[in-house]
């Protein structure tokens, strides 16, 4: 579990000892008993889910199938404001360039690092705009925008790395 994950759940926690945030914070459905301790207590982290995610967890541990936090309703990013469809391909490439270089070329360090790709995923949804999906095997990104999609990869050069653009889908 990463550091901001690990605050999210705190910070949701106490919420929910606060009567504040009352849906289930696994399934994020109204489905949590009023009294706080009459519900479950995840097997995943220390914090109250629903009857029925108890019960879906157990049934999972027996599996040894656990489903990732990265999968809580409570956990899912807020994707970056705006997106690319009202822009060129090439209009989109220049903006990213321009705007986004420094943030995606540091995603693609914490990939390179090791760091799980569920939290790079995460991340990137959360801090860069009119991304449509991101793969890690192999690295890439993807934009819609008017002419089509724009996938970015990132090549190494000597001394460096350097991201490059293919406008794909185009009609
Ligand atoms: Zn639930």
């Amino acid at each position: 579990m990463t550091e901001r994950m690990k605050n999210a759940l705190a910070d949701l926690k106490a919420r929910q000892e606060r009567g504040e945030y009352t849906l289930c914070p696994r399934c994020g459905k109204n489905t949590m008993r009023p009294d706080l301790y009459t519900n479950a207590l995840s097997r995943s982290a220390d914090i109250m889910v629903c009857g029925m995610c108890g019960l879906d967890e157990a049934k999972l541990a027996f599996m040894r199938a656990p489903m990732s936090l990265y999968q809580w309703a409570a956990l899912q990013s807020e994707k970056a404001e705006g997106d690319f469809r009202n822009f060129t391909g090439q209009e989109t490439w220049c903006v990213l360039k321009d705007q986004y270089k420094a943030k995606m070329f540091n995603l693609y360090r914490q990939y390179l690092g090791g760091e799980n790709p569920e939290e790079i995923r995460f991340l990137a949804f959360e801090s860069i705009p009119g991304l449509t999906q991101i793969w890690t095997e192999p690295y890439q990104m993807k934009f819609r925008c008017r002419d089509g999609s724009l996938i970015v990869r990132f090549k190494e050069l000597s001394g460096g790395w350097e991201m490059e653009a293919d406008l794909v889908d185009g009609k």
